[in-house]
């Protein structure tokens, strides 16, 4: 499989009606690095803080008729998460020894 129909793939998977399958999609397109948002066609990067603005893709990046908005599509796509079952979120999330503040107990 070549870069492009690897790419070609990714955006093709984003339009799944499987959630895996969009996972799948979006991170074939898009790596995160600390709080850095990376086009994996152009490499260029947006810090968490930019998201409101377009994504600055290279001029030439064959992933802007895409993707102008890969933080936003993260989040449409973390919100699509299954809820927990059998248990409270609120008790599980608090369950590894994290205080309310989020720092570790002991
Ligand atoms: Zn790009």
């Amino acid at each position: 499989m070549t870069e492009d129909s690897l790419f070609a793939r990714c955006i093709a998977l984003g339009h799944s009606p499987l959630l895996n399958e969009r996972q799948i999609g979006w991170s074939g397109r898009w790596t995160l690095m600390g709080d850095f948002m990376v086009c994996s066609q152009c490499l260029a990067a947006q810090a968490i803080d930019r998201a409101h603005h377009p994504f600055p893709h290279l001029p030439d990046c064959v992933a802007i008729p895409h993707a102008r908005s890969p933080w936003h599509e993260l989040q449409r796509l973390l919100n699509q998460i299954p809820p927990l079952r059998g248990c409270e979120t609120e008790e599980l999330i608090n369950s590894k020894g994290a205080s309310p503040d989020g720092n570790q107990a002991g």
